[in-house]
């Protein structure tokens, strides 16, 4: 969340039970400090969470996503220490500049200049720069994307991106479990628990003691999973989001992919069939 405005610390035992549950299952998938927050904002906090994390889930990929404002090269040894495996380093212009390819080259450069961490590789297309960086221990990514022509209308809260409707499958809900600062569980990274126009869509509240994240898993964010898997009409929040929705030239073999593992697991009844597209 803001971090001027709300600087609230994620509970510390709500975060180790959390770890403690995916240790049990030996979970090997990535855990990403993030969340409309700034993480870097309390190094010292954040790299306790991390040493927890690496303590109870040995074998989880750990990972932040920062505005690179706070990150410097000894909060980049730090994190190293504590057990930190990735960073994905997001640019964001400053006010009244326009997004080009060659300002995104400029903004990357002065971050590898600041961090000492030379680009080894650089990705280009029409909207966005993305490039990694040499730092023994850390990978480390950038991304500087033109979000004048790309962006998400956040379950429904932002106008300007809701001209397209979503007929898509969407494996937010199946990929991701999104824990808010309070213990709130999310069925996706692009609703919050703090809009009141989000409520009705947590799933779970990590926050009450004895809760689970496999009952909420298995719980109301199963039923979310059964709305997200055909290609038809969603409902809202869905109705008009873009994010991570199936490229045109994918669909056909997406929906062969759902089609066979539905019919394998007797769940025809969930496949819509993708008309038109
Ligand atoms: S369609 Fe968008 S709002 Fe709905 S679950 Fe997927 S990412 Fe979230």
């Amino acid at each position: 969340m803001d971090r001027r405005k709300n600087n609230t610390l994620t509970d510390a035992e709500l975060l180790d039970n959390v770890f403690t549950e995916l240790g049990s299952i030996d979970y090997r998938k990535q855990i990403k400090f993030a969340r409309y927050s700034e993480p870097l904002s309390n190094i010292p906090y954040l790299c306790e969470r991390i040493k927890s994390a690496r303590k109870l889930i040995p074998n989880a990929q750990l990972a932040i996503v920062t505005n690179t404002d706070y990150l410097k090269p000894i909060v980049l040894d730090r994190l190293r220490e504590a057990g930190l495996d990735r960073i994905y380093m997001s640019l964001y212009l400053r006010r009244r500049e326009k997004w080009s390819l060659e300002l995104a080259h400029t903004h990357t450069e002065k971050l590898a200049k600041k961090l000492g961490t030379p680009i080894l590789t650089r990705r280009a297309t029409p909207r966005s720069l993305r490039c990694t960086f040499s730092y023994d221990g850390i990978e480390l990514v950038s991304a500087c994307i033109n979000f004048a022509e790309y962006g998400t209308d956040r379950g429904s809260t932002m106008e300007q991106y809701t001209q397209q409707e979503r007929l898509g499958p969407c494996r937010e809900p199946f990929e991701t479990f999104v824990i808010d600062y309070t213990g709130s569980v999310m069925p996706c990274c692009n609703l919050r628990s703090d809009f009141p126009q989000h409520q009705d869509y947590l799933v779970g509240d990590l926050s009450k003691p004895g809760t689970s994240i496999f009952d909420i898993y298995a719980g109301r964010l199963a039923a979310w999973r059964r709305s997200m898997i055909g290609f038809d009409s969603k409902g809202s929040p869905c109705a008009t989001c873009k994010h991570r929705d199936v490229p045109d030239g994918l669909v056909a073999q997406v929906a062969a992919h759902t089609k066979k593992h539905l019919y394998q697991i007797g769940r025809k009844d969930l496949y819509k069939p993708p008309d038109g597209r």
